[in-house]
């Protein structure tokens, strides 16, 4: 099954879902209730990442340490870097 990532609109929070294809997406954050929305899941992308949520996250846990920032947000979307004015050279 896949995991589907979401971005609460509401607290920031990034958590994942592991879902099925035919699920509908989750609306609901589950920290604080808040509107959501997908992110993009890129399997290679989370793999070559810090590994925090390489495994661990596949089960759903509480987190409970509301102490801790979310490790780090980056608003820009992962993959548009391609087309920036052509400067090089
Ligand atoms: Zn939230």
């Amino acid at each position: 099954m896949p995991v589907y990532e979401y971005e609460c609109l509401k607290c920031g929070k990034n958590f994942e879902e592991l879902q099925s294809i035919t699920d509908k997406p989750l609306k609901i954050c589950r920290f604080c209730g808040g509107d959501t929305r997908r992110l993009i899941s890129q399997t290679s992308f989370s793999l070559k990442g810090s590994g925090w949520y390489k495994d661990g996250y596949s089960t759903p846990k509480p987190v409970a340490e509301s102490k801790s920032p979310p490790p780090e947000k980056k608003p820009a979307p992962p993959d548009s870097a391609k087309k920036v004015s052509s400067k090089d050279s």
